[in-house]
């Protein structure tokens, strides 16, 4: 029997998770009863159009947040529970970040970006530089380690953010709409990379509402008024 990929490991365990905001008097219930689960090595998009709760879930994803209820394990431990230093404990060790906007600093060469999230991490000049310089030759951009973000392409700035996220050898690399702010030359380069990341064994959840972009993953939820509807498996490259 073919073994699904839901059924391997998960890293991510989703169940009946509920989000709600209260704003004064308005109640809005952003995420309503998602359950998922996520494999170990899977590159799964999550798709939904605007106000559908993919941001609400990237925060919970990415224990920036915690859900009102339900359970969220990630690597096996719940951190619905987690109170803000653990949360950020659990970020810093186990997540990479891939927002739209790079958010890269402009007076830093793409080498010193890279090593950024390890200087907060309190590792050593040399073993940083080292480690900063195997990611972005992982992402393609070892002959660009000196220069800075405004001498690159901004589908390389991409990519060293890209690096910037891999750096502290995360469990799952979260990325929240990474082509919204790119050509489509620049677009196809990260989500290339993307692919090639997936084929080394990476865990990839990738936001968007790019229906194109979405179809590229080797798995896709689809969200719709705070809820997973049910799961296509689509024809994209990265397919298992
Ligand atoms: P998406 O990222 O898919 O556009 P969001 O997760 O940002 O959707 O939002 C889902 C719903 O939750 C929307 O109705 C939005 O207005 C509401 N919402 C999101 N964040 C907040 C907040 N901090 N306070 C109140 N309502 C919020
Ligand atoms: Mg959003």
């Amino acid at each position: 029997m073919v073994e699904q990929p839901s059924r391997r490991r998960p890293i991510i365990d989703l169940l009946e998770v509920s989000k709600s905001y209260q704003n004064g008097s308005l109640h809005v219930d952003a995420l309503r009863g998602v359950s998922a689960q996520i494999g170990q090595g899977e590159y799964v998009a999550i798709m939904g159009p605007s106000g559908s709760g993919k941001s609400t879930l990237m925060h919970i994803l990415g224990c920036l947040d915690v859900p009102t209820s339900g359970t969220y394990r990630l690597a096996g431990i719940d951190v619905s529970g987690m109170s803000e230093s653990e949360l950020a404990e659990v970020r810093n060790r186990r997540i990479g970040f891939v927002f739209q906007q790079f958010n890269l600093l402009p007076s830093m060469s793409a080498c010193r970006n890279v090593e950024l999230p390890l200087l907060y991490g309190g590792v050593g000049k040399r073993i940083r530089r080292e480690r900063a310089i195997k990611a972005l030759e992982e992402v393609g951009l070892g002959d660009r380690i000196e220069h800075r973000p405004s001498q690159l392409s901004g589908g390389q700035q991409q990519r060293v953010a890209i690096a910037r996220a891999l750096v502290g050898e995360p469990s799952l690399v979260l990325a929240d709409e990474p082509t919204g702010n790119l050509d489509s030359k620049s677009a196809e380069e990260v989500l290339s990379l993307m692919e090639r990341l997936h084929g080394s064994g990476r865990t990839i959840v990738l936001i968007t509402h790019d229906q194109e972009v979405a179809s590229r993953a080797s798995r896709m939820l689809r969200i719709r008024d705070g809820q997973l509807l049910h799961e296509t498996v689509s024809a994209g490259t990265g397919a298992v």
